[in-house]
């Protein structure tokens, strides 16, 4: 039984060469270990020598005051009071809530009296109130680590599911997704698609905290490398290819040239056929029967169909996130199923459906739900820019040289 148990480690080892790493960045090295150094230094807590004292610890129950908890620790309604009001501009007591934990710091000497209360305000912050006079607390954040990590495998089944296999955090997955959504359907990944990622995450108290974030990726997809590099040059955080051109592509502005809006997205707009207040979840531009229908961005036909209101309509996904969808068409050029690039002719103005003159009624789905495409803020698509190439080259060559560093380390 151990010999198998040891057989299919070996198995899983070689055959998945999977991988994931506890390596640091070269830069943070020197704090290298699995455990995230504030793991390593129990002395210090809260700002305190912790060993010094008697620590009695708990959680705010429901209905509980300050009062409710320090009083047990000896301390008077009227000293209670006279903390809470010294402290009030810095921190209001009652915002203390049930559920967050609480430490009293009791002193080592023949006093035995508490000297310190602390408060967790969420997973990073804490009050600490000094419980002699004077009063007062000091507002403080929690030290946070980040470690760099490497996973690297193939996909066998799902990411999700192999990342979770390789021992990484499945919530990469969404992470990676991200990155490549503009470039990779996730959904319908190949078997033997390969990545190669470097993350990072950050930790307080050895707990990982927030999304993992992706500083370097190369995905292998259907034999095409897709090499995706982290890069701030002015307009926060973006994905890049080694050209310097954004991973993220801009929509067209409008599905018709020469067109005019007749009518924009308007929760509480009067139909002019059905002569009632009825939510208008698209804009419509109004062009002469016949004008070509353009797809806003690539995508895939998930629907070219006819319904009494639509019309002849086409519906196009475009990544996990965004859809548009192309209303009252006299004739559709695509069917369910093809691939559309941006620009590309997928139609032709009409009034066909609920329609009173030759128009396209465009719907932008955001997330499943029709939002305003002419409100929406969409992130930045612009590659990198001339005067920030160099640098760009040069951060490029730095990841590369940092992934080749990494351990890559089964589970
Ligand atoms: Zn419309």
């Amino acid at each position: 039984m151990i010999t198998r148990f040891l057989n299919l480690q070996v198995f899983v080892c070689v055959c998945i060469f999977l991988a994931m790493g506890c390596g640091l960045a070269p830069e943070s090295r020197e704090a290298a270990n699995n455990e995230p150094a504030v793991a390593d230094k129990p002395l210090e807590r809260f700002g305190l020598l912790w060993e010094a004292f008697d620590v009695d610890s708990g959680v705010v129950a429901s209905g509980q005051s300050l009062s409710h908890i320090l009083s047990p620790a000896g301390m008077t309604a009227g000293e209670i009071t006279l903390l809470a009001q010294a402290t009030h501009s810095e921190y209001d007591v009652r915002n203390m809530r049930s559920g967050k934990s609480w430490w009293i710091a009791y002193d080592r000497d023949s006093s035995s009296s508490a000297a310190h209360f602390i408060y967790q305000r969420n997973a990073r912050e804490y009050a600490r109130f000094s419980l002699q006079k004077p009063y007062q607390v000091t507002l403080e954040s929690l030290p946070a680590d980040t470690l760099i990590r490497r996973t690297k495998g193939t996909i066998e089944n799902s990411l999700y599911v192999d990342l979770d296999r390789l021992g990484a955090p499945t919530t990469l997955a969404l992470a990676m997704a991200n990155v490549y959504a503009w470039t990779v359907d996730f959904s319908r990944l190949q078997k033997g698609d390969e990545f190669d990622v470097m993350y990072e995450r950050t930790y307080i108290n050895g707990e990982p905290m927030g999304m993992p974030r992706v500083i370097a990726c190369n995905f292998q997809h259907r034999g095409k490398e897709l090499p995706a590099f982290r890069f701030d040059q002015g307009e926060g955080f973006d994905y890049f290819d080694e050209a310097g051109q954004s991973l993220r592509k801009a929509f067209l502005k409008a599905p018709v040239e020469f067109s005019r809006i007749s009518s924009r997205y308007n929760l509480k707009r009067f139909h002019p056929i059905l002569q009632k207040t009825k939510a208008h979840y698209g804009t419509d531009y109004a062009a002469p029967k016949g004008t070509p229908i353009i797809s806003v961005g690539d995508g895939v036909v998930s629907k070219s169909s006819y319904t009494k209101g639509n019309g002849k309509y086409v519906k196009i996904r475009h990544n996990n996130t965004y859809e548009t969808q192309y209303l009252h068409m006299s004739r559709r050029a695509v069917s369910a199923g093809e691939r559309v690039t941006q620009g590309q002719v997928i139609g032709y103005v009409g009034s066909t459906g609920l329609a009173t003159g030759p128009h396209v009624c465009f719907r932008f789905w955001k997330n499943g739900k029709q939002v305003d495409h002419l409100r929406e803020e969409f992130p930045p698509s612009t590659p990198i820019m001339y005067n920030q190439m160099e640098a760009f080259q040069t951060t490029i060559q730095e990841l590369n040289a940092a992934i080749g560093s990494l351990k890559v380390e089964a589970k």
